[in-house]
């Protein structure tokens, strides 16, 4: 049985929307995805990060692959986008995070899931919302958890 997963992507340097397409595109094409269903579009200010306005959105993925196996995909695909990691919170060509991956929790140093910060950013939920309207997180319900982050703007691009 294919497993659903959640990736949040977000950029704030070079063209961030073409970024964004592209990486959807390449999202579908990872061997053993099955499908990737993409949100809208979003700007945002930064959150704990530096730089110009971000893009993010969310992407639903069908897949075959184990969590570790889709962090690398993610990883590869960041590393093709020329994502360079100066130092924490840097602006970034390309940032993929792995939000979900069904109801799996796993703590490792390479690897967190749920996303330990998803719930405290509007830029992850708002999307999020978007794709899977009532879902339920360890936190709350994400249209909640998106009320106790209202003072962070996120807004739909078009
Ligand atoms: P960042 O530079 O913010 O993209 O963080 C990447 C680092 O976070 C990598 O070393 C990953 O192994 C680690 N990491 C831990 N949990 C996650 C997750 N859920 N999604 C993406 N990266 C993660």
């Amino acid at each position: 049985m294919p497993t659903v997963a959640y990736v949040g992507l977000g950029a704030n340097l070079g063209d961030p929307r073409q970024t964004l397409i592209q990486a959807f595109a390449e999202l579908a094409l990872i061997p053993g995805v099955l499908q990737c269903t993409p949100s809208r579009l979003y700007g945002s200010i930064p959150v704990d990060a530096v730089g110009p306005q971000f893009v993010n959105a969310v992407a639903r993925l069908t897949t075959h692959l184990s969590p570790l196996e889709l962090l690398d995909a993610l990883q590869g695909i960041e590393d093709r986008h020329g994502r360079l990691r100066p130092h924490r919170n840097a602006p970034r060509t390309l940032d993929l995070d792995l939000l979900l991956y069904d109801a799996v929790q796993t703590e490792t140093p390479s690897l967190t899931i749920p996303h330990p910060r998803m719930h405290l950013r509007a830029f992850v939920l708002k999307p999020l919302a978007e794709l899977a309207p009532g879902l339920a997180l360890r936190q709350g319900r994400v249209e909640d958890l998106l009320g106790q982050c209202a003072e962070q703007e996120v807004w739909p691009l078009v």
